[in-house]
C-alpha cells in the first residue's frame, strides 16, 4: 500500500505519467489515477482516450454473464472513464439472450445485439466493431477466462502509442493438448507472418478504433486479428494477461480448430501478401513450372533429333505436366487480377491522417 500513495502523477513534470506507468505496478496506478482524460502533457493529446467500447461475443454462456458484467463494472469504476459494453449474442440457444436483455435494461452502458443463429465468433466481433462509439475498443471472451481487470493495463500499453495491444496468456489454464497445439500454432504464425508476439488468439485485446474500422473479420479469421491489423500498417504490441480456467459450460471450438486454423493461416497469408497482386504469386509459380517443363521437353526434343525414341521416356510426361500446370497457374493469376481490378476499392487503404473530406 505504501507505494500506492506515491504514484499520483506529478503535474509539474511533463511526460511523467508514462514513466510512472512503466515504473509502478500498473493496476495500482490505474486504481489511483482519477481520470484517463486528464493528460497534462499536450504532446500526449493523441493518446487521450475519450470512451472505451468493450465488445464481447457470446454463445451459450448463461452462467458467466452476470459475474462477468459485475467484474467489468468493478474493473472500470476506478478509471472514471466513459465506457460501453457491446454484448453480441451469437445465436445462443440457452438463456443468454434473456440475461443480457435484463443487464441492458438495468444498466444503459450495456448494449446488446442478438444473431438469429450461430454465425461464429468472427461475425459477432465484426458486427460489434460496426457498432462501437468509443475511440478505444477492447475485445474479450464472455466465459470469464479473460480477466476484465486487465483492461486498465491494456489501455496503459495502448497509450504508449501502439495501435493494437494483444493479451498474452502467459500462464494458461486450458487442457494440455490445447496448450501444446496453441504453442505450435503461434510459433508457425509468427514465423510466417514475421509478427513477434506469443499469443495471436487471445480473446483479450485493445485496439484504437481506427484499426477495427479498417479490418474485416469473417469465418474464423478472428484468430488472425493481429496479422490483419499489421498488414494494414498498424503497430502491434503485447502484454502478459491473467487467464482463468473455464468455470461454466464448455469450449465452443473443438479439435477441428487446429485444422481450420491452419487453413485460415493460408488464407490470411495469401490475403495479406497477394490480394492486390495475385499474379505475383500465381504468375511466379506458373512461369517457374512452364520454364522447367520447357527445358525438360527441349532436352527430349534434342534427344529425339539424335534418333532416340520418346516412347519409353517418362520424363516426357513430367515436361508436359509442368507446362500445363504452368499455364493453369498463370491463368488463375490472371483471373485473380481481373477480379482485383473490378473490385478495387479505396477502402482497402487505412488512412492515418487527412485534411480533405
Ligand atoms: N463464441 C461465439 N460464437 C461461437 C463460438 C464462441 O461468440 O460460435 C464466443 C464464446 O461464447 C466465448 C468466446 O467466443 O465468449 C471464446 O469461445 P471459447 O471460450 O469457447 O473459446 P476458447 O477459450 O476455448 O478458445
Ligand atoms: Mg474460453
Amino acid at each position: 500500500m505504501a507505494d500506492e500513495n506515491n504514484v499520483t502523477p506529478n503535474s509539474e513534470a511533463p511526460g511523467a505519467d508514462r514513466k510512472i506507468i512503466k515504473k509502478y505496478n500498473r493496476r495500482k496506478y490505474w486504481t489511483k489515477r482519477k481520470s484517463f482524460h486528464q493528460s497534462e502533457n499536450p504532446k500526449e493529446d493523441k493518446l487521450v482516450f475519450r470512451k472505451v467500447s468493450i465488445v464481447i461475443p457470446l454463445y451459450n454462456e448463461e452462467e458467466s454473464l452476470n459475474p462477468l458484467t459485475n467484474e467489468i463494472r468493478k474493473a472500470m469504476a476506478p478509471l472514471n472513464m466513459d465506457y460501453e459494453v457491446i454484448l453480441i449474442d451469437d445465436g445462443s440457444t440457452d438463456n443468454s439472450l434473456k440475461i443480457i436483455k435484463e443487464i441492458a435494461r438495468t444498466d444503459k452502458r450495456f448494449k446488446f445485439l442478438s444473431f438469429q443463429t450461430n454465425y461464429g465468433k468472427s461475425a459477432a466481433l465484426q458486427v460489434g466493431f460496426k457498432n462501437v462509439t468509443g475511440d478505444v475498443v477492447i475485445t474479450m471472451d464472455a466465459d470469464l477466462q479473460d480477466d476484465p481487470h486487465e483492461i486498465p493495463n491494456l489501455l496503459a500499453k495502448l497509450s504508449e502509442g501502439h495501435d493494437v495491444v494483444s493479451g498474452w496468456k502467459k500462464k494458461r489454464y486450458d487442457p494440455f493438448i490445447k496448450k501444446i497445439s496453441s504453442k505450435f500454432f503461434n510459433f508457425v504464425t509468427g514465423l510466417l507472418t514475421g509478427i513477434k508476439i506469443h499469443d495471436f488468439n487471445c480473446g483479450l485485446k485493445a485496439y484504437k478504433r481506427v484499426v477495427v474500422e479498417n479490418i474485416k473479420v469473417y469465418g474464423e479469421l478472428h484468430r488472425y486479428m493481429p496479422v490483419l491489423a499489421n498488414w494494414k500498417g498498424f503497430s502491434i504490441s503485447e502484454i502478459p494477461v491473467q487467464h482463468h480456467p473455464r468455470r461454466y459450460g464448455k469450449t465452443k471450438f473443438g479439435i477441428s480448430r487446429f485444422f481450420k486454423g491452419f487453413i485460415d493461416l493460408i488464407t490470411v497469408i495469401f490475403v495479406t501478401r497477394f490480394v492486390q497482386r495475385p499474379l505475383h504469386l500465381f504468375g511466379f509459380l506458373g512461369a517457374l513450372a512452364f520454364f522447367v517443363g520447357t527445358i525438360v521437353n527441349s532436352y527430349l526434343t534434342y534427344e529425339w533429333f539424335r534418333g532416340i525414341a520418346l516412347s519409353n521416356r517418362p520424363m516426357l510426361l513430367l515436361g508436359i505436366l509442368l507446362i500445363i500446370v504452368g499455364v493453369q497457374f498463370f491463368s488463375v493469376g490472371l483471373l485473380g487480377e481481373l477480379m482485383v481490378h473490378n473490385f478495387q476499392d479505396d477502402k482497402e487503404y487505412a488512412i492515418k491522417e487527412k485534411n480533405i473530406l
